[in-house]
């Protein structure tokens, strides 16, 4: 019986799984390996709360895999060294992976295929992440989508494929002994205590998490999606970012969910369908375009002279802007890990079109505190918000904080919930306290810290600079 190694990386479950189905087809005997990666601990752009859940996933894989009588190897290091060794120790003749898309994990796994071709082992890498992948989807002349709707057009005519069978391990006899580490599920251990909240890890909390969603608020998301205060989208990002819940479960689930849906929620339910094509739009944009993790899509606005202002970045980090909105969802943020789309959204305008600041400090901030923080849709995301990407928000369409709050928060029962100086504040002024005799007089609410309609003109002044400079 030949051994061979799967290595789970951003995939950590046993349902739907490409490349550990693939492994276990042929009838051989899968060494299931987790390696706690040094850069995941190190690296700049760590944040605690995702690697606290990516611990506690990774230990309900252990778990799970125990289960089966099929043991996950863990080790911690350098995967480049460690998987070689593992298999000379296992005698395993092909290392099974599911691929990556961002620059260095593909520069990674490149060198180490090298390595392990000159050991004489296979490295076999499967497309599990997302559908369609980098080179799958493309213009009529062959080159890749920029803009999001006739992506999602060519993506919608193709066929979904179904969840991958779940793995089921050969009957072999006793594993070959192999030393084990133990994980901890507390990142502070690595010197990244966590102080958020987090929602529950593993392969079960997230087909919960999916059930829980398809069983209704699918059907409403096209008119519930964007009210931050309102549980109405799925929550899945920070599974889809662990891999605790395959692609192609959700889209079978989705399916099911629409069988007996009226036509009103059939057309709602697409909405969420063009979410997750987003999704997979960023994957792209990520492969084809690498630069864009450098900087602008667009290279001219990388010429944007955006402010330095130390101080009004860490107000909005600490989420004391002044503006209500901006506030809550930075505290929000800085509380739990996660954040809802439109205000995420809010944010990101704030951050680029009001501060002026560059959305690159913006951006490395949400790697930092998002549990779901994940390379393509994080820059996607600041990208389209800052109007510098792909499919971006034109630079002259600039969210106003107090009308977005009114018109998505319309009750100020998110602002209250996270900025406690505003709860005695009514309905009709929450979004702008300023308006109110309250603020000045009881309020430890901050003044806020600029005027939005003038920096809205400064803003596309900036642009305008880049846009059309002046002749020498
Ligand atoms: C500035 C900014 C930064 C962002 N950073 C991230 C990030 O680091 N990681 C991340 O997963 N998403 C990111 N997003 C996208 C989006 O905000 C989150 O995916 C969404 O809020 C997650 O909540 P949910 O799972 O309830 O989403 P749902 O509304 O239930 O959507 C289902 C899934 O579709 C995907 N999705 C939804 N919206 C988008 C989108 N706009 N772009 C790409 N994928 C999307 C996610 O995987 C999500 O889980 C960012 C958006 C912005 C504007």
């Amino acid at each position: 019986m030949n051994v061979v190694i799967h290595w789970f990386r951003r995939d950590l479950r046993i349902s739907d799984n490409t490349a550990l189905a693939e492994a276990a087809r042929l009838g051989n005997r899968v060494v299931p390996v987790f390696i706690l990666e040094d850069s995941l601990r190190t690296g700049p752009d760590v944040g605690a709360g995702r690697l606290a859940f990516l611990l506690q996933s990774a230990e309900s894989l252990r778990k799970n895999l125990a289960e089966l009588g099929c043991p996950l190897i863990i080790r911690s290091g350098r995967s480049e060294d460690i998987i070689p060794r593992l298999c000379g120790e296992t005698g395993a003749r092909a290392v099974f992976a599911n691929k990556r898309y961002e620059p260095y994990a593909q520069a990674r796994d490149r060198r180490l295929g090298e390595t392990l071709f000159r050991a004489g082992v296979e490295f076999k890498l499967y497309k599990d992440a997302v559908v369609w992948e980098e080179a799958e989807i493309l213009t009529q002349t062959g080159k890749p989508y920029t803009v999001f709707t006739p992506y999602s057009k060519a993506w919608k005519l193709r066929p979904i494929p179904p969840p991958r069978p779940k793995f089921k391990p050969v009957p072999a006899g006793p594993a070959p002994a192999l030393p084990s580490e133990v994980l901890p599920v507390d990142p502070a251990v690595f010197g990244h205590p966590c102080r958020q909240t987090l929602p529950p890890a593993g392969e079960r909390a997230a087909l919960d998490l999916l059930r829980q969603f398809m069983a209704g608020p699918v059907l409403d998301y096209s008119a519930q999606r964007n009210f931050p205060a309102i549980a109405g989208t799925s929550q899945l990002s920070p599974h889809l970012r662990a891999g605790t819940i395959g692609i192609r479960t959700i889209l079978r689930e989705w399916q099911s969910a629409r069988a007996t849906a009226t036509a009103a929620q059939t057309a709602s339910s697409e909405v969420f369908l063009n979410e997750l094509i987003w999704r997979e739009f960023y994957a792209q944009v990520l492969s084809n375009f690498p630069h864009v993790t450098k900087g602008a899509f667009r290279p001219e606005y990388d010429r944007l002279q955006w402010s330095q202002n130390q101080e009004h970045f860490q107000a909005w980090c600490a989420g004391r802007t002044g503006y209500p909105i901006v506030d809550a969802a930075m505290r929000c943020l800085n509380a739990t890990g996660t954040l809802h789309n439109r205000l995420r959204m809010i944010v990101a305008m704030f951050l680029t079109k009001d501060l002026l600041l560059n959305w690159q400090w913006g951006e490395r901030y949400f790697m930092q505190q998002l549990v779901d923080g994940d390379m393509a849709a994080n820059n996607g995301g600041w990208q389209w918000s800052a109007g510098t990407g792909t499919d971006a928000a034109p630079y002259f369409r600039i969210f106003n904080p107090v009308t977005q709050g009114e018109k998505f928060d319309p009750e100020g029962r998110f602002v209250r919930q996270w900025v406690p100086e505003l709860t005695a504040f009514p309905a009709e002024t929450i979004q702008q306290p300023w308006e109110d005799p309250l603020y000045l007089a009881k309020s430890k609410y901050p003044v806020r810290m600029v005027q939005h309609d003038v920096q809205r003109d400064l803003c596309l002044a900036m642009f305008q600079a880049v846009k059309n400079p002046p002749h020498p």
